[in-house]
């Protein structure tokens, strides 16, 4: 389990990290989600001790990270791929990491077969593809068969095959009962692998919540309907907090009512209705949505183009 407790990092006048209070709980694999520049990284640093909270605390299973005699049996960690001596072999950089925790060499062999490296165990890691070193470094994370993984943005740079390897690899780790942190700026990846979502946004917490629950409450309660009497049934549907918009001219998006609710609106009002779909945003459309407000780079607009995607039903 990782707790921080009103962690806050400030780089001088910037906060890069604003009260953060988060529990990752083991079991699931926990997405942590924000546009770059939200504080993710940070956050993962200051649970390892690689920098120190200007407030606040954050601990795996219980302990400031200082305070493991063997960290690495503990929580295993990738933050940066590269951070490897390029001139040694991926089997001589995992045996010279198990060595400082007295880890046997069969674990080494173990680790690589687990990340597919075994056969280019003995080739020197600055020829290694990004995916290669993606793979080193989560077999370093794994070496001392911790129990809890943080892993800064796994999936970045590798090919479909090394995503899905990942995704797999990770949720079978969770359902072992491990605490998987990992973090994304690709909504639509962690859809995929994560169960549970923590979303940062300028360093502040925006949601945390399941993937699910996420989506449910983008989406709210929007209705689509398809009616040859839509102007009608736009009559029967009015009250307040609910908006009805005309997508066409026999269909028509309802927001604040459940399907069940139109429906039986319908029915008293004598209009026959064809269809009657709730809708979905995508993860991605939700996540944009949210974020909007906290994203600190965006891309220069020409006229006409708007900043942040448009926060549309289409899933
Ligand atoms: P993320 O991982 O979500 O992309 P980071 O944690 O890397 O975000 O960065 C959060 C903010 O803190 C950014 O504005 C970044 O520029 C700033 N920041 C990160 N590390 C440092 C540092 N060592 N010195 C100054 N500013 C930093």
């Amino acid at each position: 389990m990782i707790e921080a407790r009103g962690l806050t990092k400030r780089y001088g006048s910037k906060t890069a990290v604003d009260d953060l209070t988060i529990t990752v709980q083991p079991g699931v694999v926990t997405g942590f989600l924000g546009p770059n520049g939200a504080g993710k990284s940070t956050t993962m640093r200051m649970a390892i001790g690689l920098d120190r909270p200007t407030k606040g605390t954050i601990t795996v299973n219980g302990k400031a990270y200082r305070d493991f005699a063997a960290p690495l049996c503990e929580v295993g960690v990738l933050l940066e791929a590269k951070a490897v001596h390029t001139g040694r072999s991926a089997y001589k950089h995992l045996l010279a990491v198990a060595q400082t925790h007295g880890i046997p060499r069969r674990r080494v062999d173990e680790v690589l077969g687990l990340v597919g490296l075994t056969e280019v165990a003995g080739k020197r890691v600055g020829g290694f593809s990004l995916g290669m070193g993606q793979r080193l470094g989560i077999a370093s994370a794994m070496l001392g068969d911790p129990g809890v993984l943080i892993l800064d943005e796994p999936v970045n740079g590798l090919d479909p095959e090394g995503i899905r390897w990942i995704r797999t690899l990770l949720q079978a780790l969770a359902a072992e009962g491990r605490t998987i942190f990992v973090s994304s700026h690709l909504m639509s990846e962690m859809a995929l692998t994560a169960t549970h979502l923590i979303v940062v946004g300028r360093g502040k917490l925006i949601a945390n919540t399941t993937v699910e629950e996420f989506i449910r409450q983008a989406s709210g309660d929007l209705v689509h309907v398809r009616s040859p009497q839509a102007a009608r049934l736009n009559e029967a549907l009015a009250r307040d907090g609910v908006t009805v918009s005309a997508t066409g001219l026999d269909t028509l998006d309802v927001n604040g009512l459940t399907a069940q609710q139109i429906g039986e609106a319908a029915f008293a009002a004598g209009v026959p209705v064809y269809e009657l779909t709730p809708r979905q945003v995508s993860l991605e459309d939700a996540f944009m949505d949210i974020t909007k407000d906290a994203v600190e780079y965006t891309h220069g607009t020409t006229p006409g183009q708007r900043v942040s995607a448009p926060t549309g039903a289409n899933a």
